[in-house]
């Protein structure tokens, strides 16, 4: 019984889901007509033109009839569209793309009311539309005139523009030659200043030079009273502002007997030297000196010169009424610094 039931079932032919004949739906139509089996309900859905399904592109779009998805895809909203300049878009960016942006857009030229690609607009409204107003291609020659593109040559041809150039190039002429006094004076200024640079360097290199003689009068007494191994002070004398010596002499030598003279370093930093000694004869040409250069250790201290000439004490020329005299020429080559210290 239940299985001839369940046969009859199987073969009654049934409306279509879709059929709005007894809905509520309101609908205009009466929906599908179909009548079908109940075991061929879902293949009929899947084709049925009254299933509502959602738009291919976006849920946002809602459910349509399978059968009016056609009309709605043709206005839809998500459908990507290729744009004219090659990229793509969802239909409603699409307007907002052709509105602002696209460079494959008509747009009207705001002067000429002609119409142009983006793209191309700004280099028409620049260099050719003809109701675009310019300025007269003379004005840097103080031509003010201003008119539209198209009406420029009518200016050009009944204006001489040549006056104008000529009193530009008469004013630029005058200019140069002011220029050019001003150029001189220029470097009549830098070779002055130079100049001053230069003495202020030969100044500077004064500083760390000194040249001096040293006038012993009453030479044999000197002789007789310091015995070998004791000297005779000179002044002290600076060098480069700050850089105290003296000189010694000892008229029998310092451990020799040969005349020694020795320069003193006063300060405590280290200092490189370039001296030169020199014990005047009457002939110049029989003077004899020493010329060294030395670099004198931290701390102060003294460096003898041993002028050799033997038994030069008897030698005719080098004392004159009694008087000897050193000449001498010390200069500062390097300095390594100061400082100061506490034991
Ligand atoms: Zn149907
Ligand atoms: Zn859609
Ligand atoms: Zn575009
Ligand atoms: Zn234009
Ligand atoms: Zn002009």
């Amino acid at each position: 019984m239940v299985e001839k039931i369940l046969i009859i079932l199987f073969f009654k032919k049934i409306y279509c889901p879709n059929s709005f004949i007894n809905s509520q739906r309101g609908a205009k139509d009466g929906g599908c007509e179909e009548t079908i089996t109940i075991d061929s309900i879902e293949t009929h859905l899947n084709i049925c033109l009254f299933t509502e399904i959602n738009c291919v592109n976006s849920s946002n779009c809602g459910k349509f009839r399978r059968g009016e998805m056609g009309t709605h895809i043709e206005q839809c909203q998500y459908e990507i569209k290729k744009c004219e300049c090659n990229h793509s878009f969802i239909g409603k960016d699409m307007e907002e793309h052709k509105a602002k942006i696209c460079p494959e857009t008509l747009i009207e030229c705001e002067y000429c009311n002609m119409k142009f690609k983006r793209i191309d607009l700004g280099d028409h409204i620049d260099e050719d539309c003809p109701k675009k107003e310019i300025s007269c291609p003379y004005s840097k020659y103080s031509c003010e005139f201003k008119t539209n593109r198209g009406e420029m040559q009518n200016h050009l041809d009944h204006y001489d523009h040549l006056v104008l150039v000529k009193n530009r190039c008469d004013y630029l002429e005058i200019f140069l030659k002011g220029l050019e006094s001003t150029i001189l004076t220029i470097n009549q200024h830098s070779e002055s200043n130079l100049n001053i640079f230069k003495n202020q360097i030969k100044d500077i290199n004064e500083q760390n030079k000194y040249s001096s003689k040293w006038i012993i009068h009453n030479w044999s007494d000197k002789v007789k009273k310091y015995q070998k191994g004791q000297c005779l002070t000179s002044p002290v004398f600076t060098i480069s502002q700050t850089k105290k010596f003296n000189i010694r002499v000892y008229p029998n030598g310092e451990k020799e007997n040969k005349l020694t003279i020795s320069l003193c370093k006063q300060f405590d930093s280290k200092c490189k030297v370039n001296y030169r000694f020199e014990v005047i004869n009457f002939d110049f040409s029989q003077s004899i000196f020493q010329e060294k250069t030395f670099t004198f250790a931290i701390g102060t201290n003294v460096y003898n010169s041993n002028i050799i000439y033997e038994d030069w004490n008897n030698t005719k020329g080098f004392l004159i009424d009694n008087t000897l005299t050193i000449g001498f020429n010390i200069k500062i080559e390097k300095l390594y610094g100061d400082y100061m210290t506490t034991a």
